[in-house]
């Protein structure tokens, strides 16, 4: 009988791994409570960005010094809750020190980009077997400048992107304007990678690889995983909160809930939610050609099937507390001075406001690998900012530890005890 592995989480993550472990040859079912592709999941609500080149993790050196401000500024782009922030203070010093010096940034952008090097390709194929091709365009990805003096300062990010073999054209304003018409003026600068691409639909292009990891004979599950059985090191079943499930190995892919899990698997894991609100408006006025990340605003605004979507935002406030919606009302409100063709204020009924989790920790390197309690678990969560062009590579690692082959790429940076 083949190996039963039940992979708990439905989101990007899960339901790839699901895919390639059922290409390995292994029993599969699908563990989730939330429906597939659904709003509960950070892999509905993110920027679709399948960006090959975003290796350089979130904590930059310096940032302690900016982190007084950003405590104060409870609507700025990185905010703490200042109720939240006792809970969050080890996870923030391991931030600050993982951004501490180039060196240690370089360091995690060479094991990221080990991970994502080829992702809008592989995502490419994943689409197109799960029946959903339209849904990954591969055309690049345009970050955008107010002045090529803005660009510069962010040297040391682009160097190291080079120095990883991520390659770009630079636009001038006339350049960057005949790309983007729609583009406000006061955009004069634009770096465009072309080898980056995105997901036009993330909550879609999930709820079909689901569908697909289904018709390869993937069971569906309606259930929350709450711990595991281990008998002398070997897994019996994943517990949930009515019920067992008899396996013999399980993937922890529940996102920014897997840090629980993990403690039931005797990992304690530094992994934080790094709340992110979306904006989407339908029908927009004007619609860019390709998804921008724009510099100034800290924002990225993405053409999505589902209309214009603009993503980001940083909150440290936990899992449980209520959404701060006057965060999505910032990232709505930036929108005309980026595309002056849009008005000021749109009628309620053309706004779609969302709330995620990045599954975050403090290095900006996922967790892959096996649980101490048994290496019949295998850890595959922490993406953080990039778990949906992370998933693909992710999953292929995923199936080949559960398999016994040895993994593609070096594992040792995302080994979930890096932090003990
Ligand atoms: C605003 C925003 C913008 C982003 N933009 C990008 C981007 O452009 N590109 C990019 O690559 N990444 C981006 N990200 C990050 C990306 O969305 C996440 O890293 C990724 O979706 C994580 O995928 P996942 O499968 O690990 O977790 P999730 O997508 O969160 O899925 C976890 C699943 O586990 C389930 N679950 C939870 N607990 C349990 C349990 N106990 N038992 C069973 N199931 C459980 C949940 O219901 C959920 O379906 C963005 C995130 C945000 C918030």
């Amino acid at each position: 009988m083949n190996r039963h592995v039940v992979v708990i989480g439905a989101g990007a993550v899960g339901a790839i791994s699901a895919i390639e472990a059922l290409r390995a040859g292994l029993r599969v079912t699908l563990l989730d409570p939330g429906l597939p592709g659904g709003e509960q999941a950070a892999s509905y609500g993110n920027a679709g960005w399948l960006s090959s080149h975003s290796v350089i993790p979130p904590a930059e050196p310096g940032v302690w010094r900016r982190l007084p401000r950003l405590i104060m500024d409870p609507l700025g782009p990185l905010a703490i809750r200042w109720n939240y922030l006792p809970q969050a203070t080890p996870w923030l010093l391991r931030y600050i020190a993982a951004g501490w010096t180039a060196a240690r940034i370089a360091a995690t952008a060479r094991a990221l980009r080990s991970l994502l090097v080829d992702a809008p390709a592989l995502h490419e194929g994943l689409a197109r077997q799960a029946g959903v091709p339209q849904l990954i365009e591969r055309r690049g990805l345009l970050h955008v400048y107010p002045s090529r003096a803005d660009f510069e300062a962010d040297a040391l990010a682009w160097t190291i992107r080079r120095d990883n073999g991520v390659r770009w054209l630079e636009l001038d304003a006339a350049a960057l304007h005949r790309q983007e018409r729609a583009l406000h003026p006061r955009y004069q600068f634009g770096v465009l990678v072309p080898e980056a691409g995105h997901c036009r639909n993330p909550g879609a292009y999930v709820a079909a690889l689901v569908a697909y990891a289904r018709t390869l004979g993937a069971q569906w599950v309606s259930a929350r995983a709450t711990g595991f059985h281990i008998e002398r090191g070997r897994l019996q079943a994943v517990r949930c909160d009515d019920t067992e499930v008899a396996c013999d190995a399980a993937v922890v892919a529940a996102g920014a809930h897997s840090k629980a899990l993990a403690a039931r698997a005797q990992d304690r894991v530094p992994l934080e939610s790094e709340r992110g609100y979306h904006v989407v408006v339908e029908s927009p006025e004007v619609m860019p050609q390709l998804p921008l990340m724009v510099s100034d605003c800290k924002l990225i605004a993405t053409p999505m099937e589902t209309g214009l979507r603009v993503a980001g935002q940083v909150e440290i406030a936990g899992l449980g507390a209520a959404p701060d919606w006057r965060r999505a009302d910032i990232l709505r409100d930036h929108l005309p001075s980026i595309f002056p063709a849009l008005p000021r204020e749109f009628p309620r009924d053309r706004l779609h406001n969302w709330l995620g989790h990045r599954p975050s920790t403090p290095d900006g390197r996922p967790c892959i690998g096996f649980a101490r309690a048994s290496s019949d678990i295998v850890y595959a969560f922490g993406h953080g900012h990039v778990g949906l062009v992370g998933s693909a590579r992710t999953a292929r690692v995923v199936a080949q530890l559960l398999s016994g082959c040895a993994p593609e790429i070096p594992l040792a940076p995302f080994d979930p005890r890096r932090f003990a």
